[in-house]
């Protein structure tokens, strides 16, 4: 992280009481960084001395304050069903969110003008000053190129791997600069940053909705997926006895049937008389047995993903997200009862489990938190 970052987040935490010493105790950035961070972020105007009447003898400590007007920011997540929005000022307090459907994926045309619209819509709904909007950040369930800015698939959503829309293309339309990444790892960025865990170093999300899969902060540094280097693609795991075809196009993934639309499908094929993930999941803890079958099998589907996932990365806290992960749900009781049950003995109590605190919004305030960054 640089030290502009770092300094701006030891300011806002300081809740605009910190001087220039506290940031350099906190961040440990030597003296002379500091003086330099904090002379060049008040010259861009984003950060300001208060004036404060000397109390006592010595050199007054000048506390230093955000200047929360001077910038804002967007996070997309493009979700398999839906899409979440949030606008933040500098000081990263929200200013306003929003969630629309996901429209199915026709062509790229359309794609980028339902996402410069969502855009626009956004900017007139906050009354935003479109001058001070200074990143947008994009997260997409699929495939993304972070470092070559293309949204490569989004098979959930109906958009085929090789569509390579290059984000160049939306922050042309939008007047923006927009990086893009997977909203998995966009996840794990904004539970590192924002959540209940926030700083913990090695830290791991679960996702289990439409799609399956999981992102990682190891070492205090976000692993970010790209399409020929993949992280936490545990929705796409093999399951050697699963028959069902994937929208990847493979056979036998993970999500092909422990995903949300995966299991209403396969019930509606089975005639349970449920159409969604959720009825399904209450239906099996009504004691179905039929429901119970099938989800005992997903909880064990996806208790192998995870369990790699610890055996990798030892993530010292798991935070779980998604539809499916319900605190007295069936399928996310049986994944968690499971996933002891297939762990060693010595990796059971190496880390804890919770569900995350920020809702549906988790990706798009982790993508909003890296546009932030990159600005910065
Ligand atoms: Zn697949």
């Amino acid at each position: 992280m640089n030290v502009a970052v770092q300094t701006m987040d030891a300011i806002r935490e300081g809740r605009n009481s910190f001087s220039k010493k506290d940031i350099h105790l906190k961040t440990g950035i030597p003296w002379g960084t500091v003086c330099r961070a904090v002379d060049d972020l008040t010259a861009k105007g984003f950060i300001f001395a208060r004036k404060e009447e000397p109390a006592g003898r010595g050199r007054p400590m000048i506390p230093l304050c955000i200047d929360s007007e001077a910038a804002c920011f967007m996070g997309i997540d493009v979700g398999a069903s839906r899409a979440k929005l949030l606008v933040c000022d500098l000081s990263l307090k929200s200013l306003g969110q929003d969630c629309v459907s996901t429209p199915r994926y026709r062509d790229g045309k359309l794609f980028f003008d339902w996402l410069s619209k969502l855009f626009d819509d956004a900017v007139e709904k906050f009354k935003i000053d479109k001058r001070k909007l200074r990143g947008l950040g994009l997260s997409v369930s699929g495939n993304v190129d972070a470092e070559k800015g293309v949204i490569v698939s989004g098979g959930n959503f109906g958009m085929k791997w090789g569509a390579n829309l290059p984000v160049e293309k939306l922050a042309e339309r939008c007047g923006v600069d927009v990086c893009a990444l997977t909203s998995i790892s966009a996840a794990a960025y904004g539970e590192y940053q924002f959540g209940l865990k926030a700083g913990c170093d090695d830290l791991l999300t679960v996702n289990l909705g439409v799609g399956i899969g999981s992102g990682v902060v190891s070492g205090g540094r976000l692993l970010i997926s790209r399409p020929d280097r993949r992280i936490g693609y545990i929705g796409h795991i093999l399951m050697p006895d699963n028959p069902r075809v994937c929208v990847c196009g493979f056979k036998g993934c993970l999500e092909s049937y422990s995903g949300g639309s995966a299991l209403a499908a396969i019930a509606s094929e089975k005639r349970l008389g449920v159409s969604s993930a959720s009825d399904l999941d209450a239906l099996a803890k009504a004691g179905d047995a039929a429901a119970k079958e099938m989800l005992l099998k997903a909880a064990s589907y996806n208790a192998v993903g995870i369990a790699s996932m610890i055996q990798i990365y030892s993530p010292a806290e798991i935070v779980f997200s998604g539809g499916q992960c319900r605190k007295d749900g069936f399928l996310y009781s049986h994944t968690l009862k499971t996933l002891k049950e297939l762990l060693p003995e010595e990796r059971r109590r190496s880390f804890s489990v919770s569900l995350s605190s920020l809702g549906e919004y988790q990706s798009a305030l982790g993508a909003l938190r890296l546009a932030y960054e990159k600005f910065l």
